[in-house]
């Protein structure tokens, strides 16, 4: 048998030129080094804990009643659709119509993936958030397009990562088709703020831009006594008939498995976006969807204290880190920490994260990986916090060892 080798068909090379540089990502290093060594990885963003019991029983329920065991509607069911158009009147007064105005998704990353093979010709430029969620370069690259990253800069006063609007200004060419936005920001924490929204709507209204916007960590927000909030680019002048939004029901209900995701926006932008997706997955999660349409429903008190539990171990992990010499970017939103190494006489994150788990029995993620300019990422690492308050201590613990 002839060995594998690494070109075959035409003696080409097996992956793709688009998909080359995307070889395997780093958190399967990181799950595979936790697994080597027995450490505890705070490297990959899933909580170790289920979400509501009600929930998971609801999936029983259809499961058993025979409910989305069969393909769904293309555009999903429509209880959910309309859970999820009464979720964005009730959180944000916002107003979707659910029969043309909502898609139901395979989590948001076939959102994200589709939103761009439906809306990027080859050759356009799409501007996003450096660092960047791992899966937006590829689904750029997949679509042809070139990403231009606008770096999110450490700002040691205010203590979070900020992003420049002249920087984002200056990057928009008359090559730009679209803006991909995260807010809350993965893995920084950065929660943008009203003031810098209403710039980013202005410039994208000003330049006749579209903008997708992933809002997957909405309902993980925190409110530190200066009134930060979860404000959806969508509300904004201007922005509702330019903008896809992109929500998930993996992150707020804890049930990252199921893989329910959706888009809200008009119903011209929402006609595109299917047609990528009705050639991805066509359909997904069938019983689930029900129940995400139940969790979708469920009263502001499961918000609150989902988002106050989680409030309590972005404290725990931050304060450990702190006393363990890190500097901490305490995160406004997500359930992730980005801190910095430098203090600790470390400048490379890679190779501090390569040797940390051996060293204590941590597993984080180096930032570098979400940046093209890596060494603007170089002494940056990532911690995930939703984990058990007891996991979360014993990470901490061997963590001050350092
Ligand atoms: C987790 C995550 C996603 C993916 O969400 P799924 O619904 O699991 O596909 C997308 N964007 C960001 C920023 C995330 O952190």
């Amino acid at each position: 048998m002839a060995a594998m080798t690494s070109t075959s068909g035409n003696g080409r090379p097996l992956l793709n030129r688009r998909l080359a540089e995307f070889g395997t990502t780093i958190f399967a290093e990181m799950s595979a080094l936790a697994v080597k060594t027995g450490a505890i990885n705070l490297g990959q963003g899933f909580p170790d804990t289920d979400g509501p019991e009600e929930i998971r029983e609801a999936a029983v329920r259809a499961l058993r009643d025979g409910r989305g065991n069969q393909y769904p509607p293309g555009p999903g069911i429509p209880e959910l659709r309309t859970a999820v158009a009464e979720h964005q009147r009730r959180q944000y007064g916002l107003s979707y119509d659910p029969d043309r105005e909502v898609l139901v998704t395979a989590g948001a990353t076939e959102a994200i993936a589709a939103s761009l093979l439906a809306l990027v010709e080859p050759g356009d430029e799409v501007i996003a958030l450096e660092p960047y969620y791992d899966s937006y370069a590829a689904s750029i690259a997949l679509a042809g397009g070139k990403r231009v990253p606008v770096t999110l800069r450490p700002d040691a006063a205010e203590g979070r990562f900020r992003l420049d609007l002249d920087e984002l200004r200056d990057a928009i060419t008359p090559h730009t088709r679209l803006l991909l936005l995260n807010t809350p920001h993965n893995p920084t924490g950065t929660v943008l703020t009203r003031a810098e929204l209403t710039e980013i709507a202005k410039l994208a209204v000003e330049r006749d831009l579209l903008v997708v916007t992933d809002e997957v960590y909405e309902h993980l927000v925190f409110d530190d006594g200066d009134g930060t909030t979860h404000i959806p680019l969508a509300s904004f002048p201007g922005m509702r008939e330019r903008t896809v939004t992109i929500g998930s029901a993996g992150k707020t209900f804890s049930y990252t498995g199921w893989k329910v995701g959706w888009i809200t926006s008009t119903p011209e932008l929402v006609t595109a976006v299917r047609s990528a997706k009705q050639f991805l997955t066509y359909v997904s999660s069938g019983p689930f969807q029900y129940a995400i349409a139940e969790a979708l429903a469920l009263p502001d008190s499961y918000f609150a204290s989902f988002r106050e539990g989680m409030r309590a171990k972005r404290d725990l992990l931050s304060e450990g880190l702190t006393a363990a010499g890190f500097d901490v970017y305490r995160p406004a939103g997500t359930y992730f920490i980005t801190t910095d190494i430098r203090p600790l006489g470390e400048s490379d994150g890679f190779a501090f994260c390569r040797a940390l788990p051996e060293r204590v029995g941590v597993v984080a993620i180096p930032n570098a990986v979400f940046y093209d300019h890596r060494e603007a990422g170089a002494p940056f690492v990532r911690f995930a916090f939703c984990k058990k308050d007891e996991v979360l201590a014993e990470a901490v613990s061997r963590l001050k060892s350092l």
